[in-house]
């Protein structure tokens, strides 16, 4: 069962026994051991894509909860107009809100300048006890690319992989990377439905004045357009 952490916590956590904020509550129990899937992304918007990942891992690997963490500054994207970790933040609870196996998380959000993986699952690996696993999922566009992250070997001792295929991307690129880092990475490779779509391919789509039913949860998209993200024109795009 997935509990969030309520205030009469604070000295379990004090203890280590628990963790803080709104990450879930596990590893209460010291002889079973819990899986925690952590789906990391700019989430600009959250989109199906992401949800269909996230559903496959937590079936396929028997995760307790994934929590969906959007990135603070992502490292990668400095260069790009990104919206704001509020707005970000509140589409990802929108979407992840009916799934009781879903939560949001602002643990990085609500960190100071830029956010690394490595540093995050760092912090989680200290606050979580060893009988909670950590699973990071990613895409195939992204666990190709971890070898070169900051601090891989961080990542890769803090945490499982969980690299799901993605239209698009050659998952065989990754696993070939994967083999060739000097560094131990856990990978369990996961086969998911296929949607070919991206977060930039819905902002286009947007900004074009274009639906996103079926692309997105309608609460997404109804967010989007009352906030006017993506240079939405007023009265074209109808969710
Ligand atoms: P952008 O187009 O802005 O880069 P994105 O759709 O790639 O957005 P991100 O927030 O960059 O979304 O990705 C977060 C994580 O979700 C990454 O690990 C990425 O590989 C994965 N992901 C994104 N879209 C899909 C998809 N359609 N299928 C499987 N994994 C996906
Ligand atoms: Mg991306």
């Amino acid at each position: 069962m997935v509990v969030t952490f309520a205030e009469e916590e604070v000295d379990r956590v004090a203890e280590g026994v628990v963790a803080e904020g709104d990450l879930p509550l596990l590893g209460q129990d010291p002889h079973a051991t819990y899986r925690l899937g952590i789906m990391g992304g700019t989430f600009d918007p959250i989109h199906n894509g992401h949800l269909v990942a996230a559903e496959q891992a937590l079936g396929d690997l028997g995760l307790d909860v994934v929590v969906f963490m959007p990135a603070g500054r992502p490292a990668f994207k400095l260069d790009k107009n990104v919206s704001s970790g509020e707005d970000r933040d509140t589409m990802t609870l929108l979407a992840t809100s009916d799934n009781p196996h879903f939560l949001a998380s602002r643990f990085e959000v609500d960190r100071e300048g830029v956010t690394y993986t490595a540093d995050t699952l760092e912090l989680m690996r200290r606050m979580y006890p060893d009988n909670v696993e950590l699973y990071f999922i990613t895409g195939a566009d992204a666990i190709a690319d971890i070898v070169h992250w900051r601090d891989a070997d961080r990542v890769a001792s803090c945490a499982r992989l969980v690299g799901a295929t993605r239209p698009g991307y050659d998952l065989d690129h990754a696993r070939a990377n994967i083999a060739a880092s000097p560094f131990a990475f856990d990978v369990t490779y996961l086969e998911v439905p296929a949607l070919a779509i991206s977060s930039s391919y819905l902002r286009d789509r947007v900004r074009a004045g274009q639906s996103l039913r079926y692309l997105t949860p309608e609460p997404v998209s109804g967010y989007i357009q009352k906030h006017g993200l993506y240079g939405v024109r007023h009265g074209r795009y109808e969710s």
